[in-house]
């Protein structure tokens, strides 16, 4: 075999849709270009660009095309990333081409080269009395950084990612004071400097940070503490000495909780490269962030859900904020689990993974309780801050103004009096979420979707879609009986501001929801409100819920608790569970006490009960305790295939096709399917959606099963005119 010289093949991972690799020949006299480096490759009609995985087969076809070009001398992705990527796409069933896609950022993925060549800056003037500047303070904030660089200049990246802009460079160039040229691209030796001296630890946090500085290799914790109990400070002093040993941190924090204010903590502890990663971003400051963090100078990377696959050389602890936080699982196309990519990683690399949280999922506590996961308590809030105590309001018989119940009312008088804040949660936005017509009970609904539509009334009355784009008019009569008696029925945001400002017609009042946060400048508003003493009422949906700090609020009133806890997910109380706990976090966060109202049809709900009466981690063992003996995840595995067709009778009929196959495959025996199913809300946009639910007690049977079956299914005719997927531990029914 060896002896035979056909000339090298590669095997490149393409962005297509279809698994499986595809062989390259080197062109005769090329260097053969190694794992991770991108080439360009004729495919089909195209010309594309991938990833070379490895070296082609020896038993591919004789006649395999010729590679365009290598674009990467040297690996982009070096091994430990690709070995990720590689487990990653076995482990989810899916392509690796598009895995790989995923994790490069855009104009990488367009084939743009690294930059060889960094743009620096340097000083021109360096005496200049710094009183020329005295009235431009940014400009002098950026001169008095270049001067602590000597002549070899600072790289403009760096410079951005510390907080300086580009137009501050560019005025002092202006003015003669500072110039920008180019060198050589070398790995900087960046170095972290602590600005700030860490607080000092209270015993709990002593623990924590001892246990995760002390690990050896390999080791995940899961740090359970409160809101406000000092799981950031915790994070802070664990990286410390992985910062001074010359590594790399990866920081993992929701989508919603990535604000300058996170970014901000870190950049106030450590002087140095602290690098952010998220979709608000241009390409090119991606690209920036990105290359920074693989040439090993980038020393904290703070970013969301993708940011797990971004390279890091010298990776030393890996932290994931929010562990229990729905946006660390991607929920189309290629459908991972960063937190559970993050777990893989650690144990890749051989360094610390800590998963921090006031609300564990149930699965990081069941890996607790396996002794897989070592669990950190914190209990306590730090500084002076008291836990907010929870109640419920019992609705049952109760006369309520749009959903306000009298007691609830008189507490936030007495909240207000005393010049605090109040935050209303509703998770419901828009004015009413049924329009009903009273003379025959006709209901607005969605002409594409199993739901019923919202009424809107700004800009004017509308009805409006949740699940879809449609929208119309508000009706002049109903379309049934020709009734014009219709009435808007049930509360969503809009309307209880309405009802709030007639209650309390003096007090300031922001609403942030999907429908304002659209507007300009909301968030400001609120920050700035929020941050100044004085009665205020913060109204909202879940965007109000997570990661922001509301110094002067002292009541959360909670207005339907009640929904969640009666969905068919049965993931849908330890949601609601968790929703409710971190609005409660809301309360009470600097030095006066918190409250939490809670108002509920079932006030005996004993789910609803232990959690109020015992806390969090009651109700998460108990909920455990039902999972275990209901035989659902984490005690068994699950994988879920979704089909979407135009009908109701394709789309089951796929799903039973595809049920059958997988039960007549030897090995059956040790797998469970549920369904198949129609969805929650069968028809969405359209088209009519179902499930199978598959279970199993062990990966290691369910993986091999799924590998073959998927893969006929994808291939195979029957699926043809559907829109299919398969989602590995998923987090939704739906
Ligand atoms: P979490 O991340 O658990 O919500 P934070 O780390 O944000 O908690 O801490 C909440 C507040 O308590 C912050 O203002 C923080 O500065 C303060 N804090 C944390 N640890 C300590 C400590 N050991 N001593 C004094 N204040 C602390
Ligand atoms: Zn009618
Ligand atoms: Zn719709």
């Amino acid at each position: 075999m060896s002896g035979e010289t056909v000339g090298s093949r590669v095997a490149v991972a393409l962005p297509v849709p279809l698994y499986g690799l595809f062989d390259y020949a080197v062109p005769d006299g090329s260097p053969v270009p190694e794992p991770g480096c991108r080439v360009q490759v004729p495919f089909r009609r195209q010309s594309l660009i991938g990833v070379v995985v490895g070296p082609g087969s020896a038993d591919a076809p004789v006649s395999v095309r010729a590679l365009e070009r290598v674009i990467d001398a040297t690996p982009l992705l070096e091994t430990q990333t690709l070995r990720l990527l590689v487990w990653a796409a076995h482990y989810y069933h899916h392509p690796l081409g598009e895995v790989v896609a995923t994790a490069l950022p855009t104009l990488l993925r367009q084939g743009r080269s690294l930059d060889l060549f960094t743009c620096c800056w340097r000083l021109k003037a360096p005496e200049v009395p710094l009183d020329s500047l005295k009235k431009a303070p940014r400009l002098r904030e950026a001169y008095q950084v270049l001067q602590l660089h000597d002549q070899r200049g600072a790289p403009e990246h760096i410079l951005l990612l510390m907080g300086i802009q580009r137009r501050q460079l560019q005025q002092l160039a202006e003015r003669g004071l500072a110039e920008s040229f180019e060198r050589p691209h070398e790995i900087a030796h960046s170095e972290v400097k602590l600005a700030q001296l860490p607080l000092i630890p209270n015993a709990e946090q002593q623990v924590a940070i001892e246990a995760i500085q002390s690990a050896q290799g390999f080791a995940g914790f899961l740090l359970d503490g409160l809101t406000g109990s000092g799981k950031t400070e915790v994070y802070l002093q664990a990286m410390q000495p992985v910062l001074e040993a010359g590594q790399q941190v990866l920081v993992l924090v929701p989508e919603i909780g990535l604000t300058p204010q996170t970014i901000g903590r870190f950049r106030a502890r450590f002087h140095g490269p602290v690098v952010a990663l998220h979709s608000g971003m241009t390409d090119v400051q991606r690209l920036q962030a990105w290359q920074s963090a693989c040439l090993g100078e980038a020393r904290i990377v703070i970013g969301t859900r993708s940011a797990i696959f971004v390279p890091l050389p010298r990776l030393g602890l890996v932290v994931v904020d929010e562990e229990h936080d729905l946006s660390f699982k991607q929920q189309d196309g290629f459908r991972y689990h960063a937190r559970d990519l993050a777990l893989r990683r650690a144990q890749q690399v051989g360094c610390p993974v800590v998963l921090g949280s006031a609300t564990p999922s149930l699965e990081s506590l069941h890996l607790a309780q396996q002794g897989r996961l070592t669990r950190l308590q914190l209990t306590e809030r730090a500084g002076h801050a008291q836990p907010p105590r929870m109640q419920l309001i019992d609705l049952r018989g109760k006369k309520r103004d749009q959903g306000l119940s009298p007691e609830l009312i008189q507490a936030m008088h007495h909240t207000l009096q005393a010049g605090d804040q109040v935050l209303v949660f509703l998770n419901r936005r828009g004015y009413a979420p049924v329009l009903l017509c009273s003379a025959c009970g006709w209901q607005a609904d969605c002409p594409h979707c199993d739901a019923h539509l919202t009424v809107h009334q700004q800009p004017a009355a509308h009805l409006h879609c949740h699940h879809c784009t449609y929208q119309s008019r508000f009706p002049a009569a109903c379309p049934s009986c020709n009734s014009v008696n219709l009435l808007p029925t049930g509360v969503g945001t809009a309307r209880l501001e309405e009802a709030l400002r007639g209650h309390f017609a003096d007090t300031e009042l922001i609403r942030v929801d999907r429908d304002t946060t659209s507007r300009v400048g909301t968030w400001e508003k609120v920050y700035e409100r929020a941050h100044r003493e004085g009665p205020a009422i913060l109204l909202g949906t879940q965007m109000l819920a997570k990661g922001h700090h509301f110094p002067h609020v002292t009541l959360v009133a909670i207005l339907d608790a009640d929904s969640g806890f009666l969905s068919a997910d049965f993931r849908a109380p330890e949601r609601t569970a968790q929703l409710i706990l971190q609005v409660a976090g809301r309360a009470g966060r600097a030095h006066k006490p918190g409250r939490v109202l809670i108002q509920t049809w079932q006030p005996d709900n004993p789910l609803l009960h232990t959690l109020i009466e015992h806390g969090y981690h009651r109700f998460a063992l108990n909920t455990l305790a039902d999972r275990r003996k209901a035989l659902l995840p984490p005690y068994r595995h699950a994988a879920l295939l979704r089909a979407e067709s135009p009908s109701h009778e394709q789309t089951q009929q796929f799903l039973r096709g595809a049920q059958a196959r997988l039960l007549d495959q030897p090995g059956s025996k040790y797998l469970e399917c549920w369904g198949p199913v129609p969805a929650p809300m069968e028809r969405r946009a359209g088209v009519h959606r179902g499930h199978l639910l598959i279970l199993a007690q062990e990966r290691r049977v369910l993986h091999p099963l799924l590998a073959d079956w998927w893969l006929a299914l994808v291939q195979g005719p029957e699926r043809r005119g559907l829109r299919v997927s398969l989602d590995i531990d998923p987090l939704e029914l739906s």
